[in-house]
């Protein structure tokens, strides 16, 4: 009784990446890292990207073992001079997955959360994802091709904002805003720019108690991705559905 054979990752439905480019941010570890597989198990180039070249090409270099086609690059998204460094890497980009994130303010009041961590939190959630929008969005508006996918969280909705997490849940909420903000600008251009919310994740944001695998979470990520050209775009989804924003 039961069945030990959990779902294969990814869904074999999925449209097929063909050799299209896709850059995962901060795809070292938790989430990123099961996107990143994903992606590349669908047939994407994929470059791994994260902070610390070691971690990068340690992904990089296990997608590669399976057979799959990805290298590294080093981006702190936070950092002006990294963001120009990968530069070129992000303009070659299809798909772009906005997934690094920091959530250094759990469980602490908005009365108390220091003003420096707020402003550092901006900077990597919500100002580092619109850099390398900024980055990636021109070659695919030139090129009429592109997926944009920003990993946000619930606790930036609007409709259930509450209480703690301010420098968190203020930066997911620019975050969305910033979405919508790229999609409209981006529609005319075969460029589809979605957020999501991928649940109570088991990864070290996440802690131990969460409910999903990173693989089970990825997988509204990688249904962004690899949408077709008459997929939603300006959308906020958890799960394949529309989420309220
Ligand atoms: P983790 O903390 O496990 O991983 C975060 C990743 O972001 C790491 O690779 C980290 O790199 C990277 N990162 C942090 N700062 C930067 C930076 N300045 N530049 C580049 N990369 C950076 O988190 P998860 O995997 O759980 O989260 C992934 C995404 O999912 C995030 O956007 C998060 O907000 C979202 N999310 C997660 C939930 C959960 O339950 N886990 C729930 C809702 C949303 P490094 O190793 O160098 O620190």
């Amino acid at each position: 009784p039961g069945s030990l054979v959990s779902a294969p990752f990814p869904d074999p439905s999925l449209p097929r990446g063909d050799g299209r480019v896709a850059v995962v941010t901060g795809a070292n570890r938790g989430l990123g890292r099961a996107i990143a597989l994903g992606l590349a198990r669908l047939g994407h180039q994929v470059r791994v990207a994260a902070r610390n070249r070691d971690a990068a090409e340690a992904v990089a270099s296990a997608l590669r073992g399976e057979g799959l086609i990805a290298t590294a690059f080093v981006l702190d998204v936070s950092d002006d001079a990294s963001v120009s460094a990968a530069a070129p890497v992000l303009a070659s980009a299809d798909v772009i997955v906005n997934n690094a994130a920091i959530l250094p303010d759990q469980g602490v009041s908005a009365l108390e959360v220091p003003i420096d961590i707020v402003r550092r939190t901006l900077e990597v959630n919500t100002v580092g994802a619109i850099a390398v929008m900024q980055c990636a969005a021109p070659a695919m508006r030139a090129r009429g091709y592109g997926r944009i996918v920003n990993v946000s969280s619930d606790w930036g909705a609007l409709s259930l904002m509450a209480g703690h997490q301010l420098a968190y849940r203020v930066s997911k909420a620019a975050l969305n805003a910033a979405s919508r903000v790229f999609a409209d600008e981006l529609r005319a251009d075969g460029v589809l720019v979605n957020a999501m919310h991928p649940g109570w994740v088991r990864t070290e944001m996440g802690g131990a108690d969460a409910l999903l695998e990173p693989e089970a979470a990825a997988d509204t990520a990688l249904w962004l991705a690899t949408l077709p050209a008459d997929g939603p775009t300006n959308g906020f989804f958890h799960n394949r559905v529309p989420h309220a924003w």
